[in-house]
């Protein structure tokens, strides 16, 4: 084993998954020695605090909600040519205010095998339980120690109000469409309000004020403005053939012009 996986925790906000996503790679051997560790801190330091604290990532309970498969089976069975991979609005997780995310880094051994996260920098839990779905996604009961008590949202956790694939898929692309295309200050605020709602999917049609509000006019606006640019551009399609018509006349008159003067002389 050479360079080894770093990693951060994420959180989605769809539905309050906590996942592990790879960062980075580091080469530990480059660290070696009292400077090494130093320079390897001072190295870790600074990708903390360089993190975005939110991302569009592909989570792993997204993608089972929105398939109604297993992940496994999702990523054995999807056409890579075609296939839509579901990104979520996912927050870096820092386990103490005013700490940057910490970051980790699989130690495993063996090639292939289960990972072995390991805190590397920062203060967060000195190892991740990764559960058994081959995505990364933490076994959220072992997060009870950092204080993270909370099941994650299931839909079978939500009798009576049980939702199919499809209306996850909707919930999960409405909000994917819209943060990809909003400004990016207005994105950041979609994207709060999505972490202030956690699990929004839960939230998402609540009477007092559901999320999916927001983000459905979000939606129209963004297609709104999208379809007002393709009129904007066909109308200057118009004007800039106008243009060309009217130069190849004014041509053509020159060319005629010059030739009637020939023919004068
Ligand atoms: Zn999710």
């Amino acid at each position: 084993m050479s360079a080894r996986d770093e990693a951060c925790v994420f959180r989605c906000a769809l539905d309050d998954t906590y996942f592990v996503a790879v960062t980075g790679t580091v080469e530990l051997k480059q660290f070696r020695g009292k400077q090494g560790k130093a320079a390897y801190d001072e190295r870790n330091a600074a990708r903390q605090l360089a993190l975005p604290p939110w991302e569009l990532l592909r989570c792993p309970s997204c993608v089972e909600l929105c398939s109604n498969q297993s992940y496994e089976a999702w990523l054995r069975d999807c056409d890579r040519e075609t296939a839509r991979t579901p990104l979520s609005p996912c927050f870096a997780v820092s386990f103490e205010e005013g700490e940057p995310p910490p970051m980790f880094v699989d130690r495993k051994n063996k090639p292939g095998g289960k990972p072995k996260y390991e805190l590397a920098s920062g203060v967060g839990p000195g190892g991740l339980e990764i559960d058994g779905s081959y995505s990364g996604r933490i076994w959220k009961p072992s997060l009870k120690l950092v204080g993270i008590d909370r099941p994650r949202y299931e839909q079978q956790q939500q009798p009576g109000t049980q939702r199919s694939a499809e209306e996850h898929a909707a919930m999960q692309s409405a909000a994917e469409t819209a943060l990809c295309r909003l400004a990016p200050p207005e994105a950041e605020a979609l994207a709060r309000k999505l972490e202030a709602a956690c699990p929004a999917y839960a939230t998402w049609a609540a009477a007092s004020g559901g999320v999916g509000a927001v983000v459905d006019k979000a939606v129209a606006r963004v297609q709104a403005e999208a379809e007002a640019c393709d009129e904007a551009k066909a109308r200057e399609g118009e004007r800039l053939a106008a243009v060309e018509k009217a130069n190849r006349k004014a041509r053509k008159e020159k060319k005629r012009a010059a030739k009637l003067k020939g023919q004068e002389q």
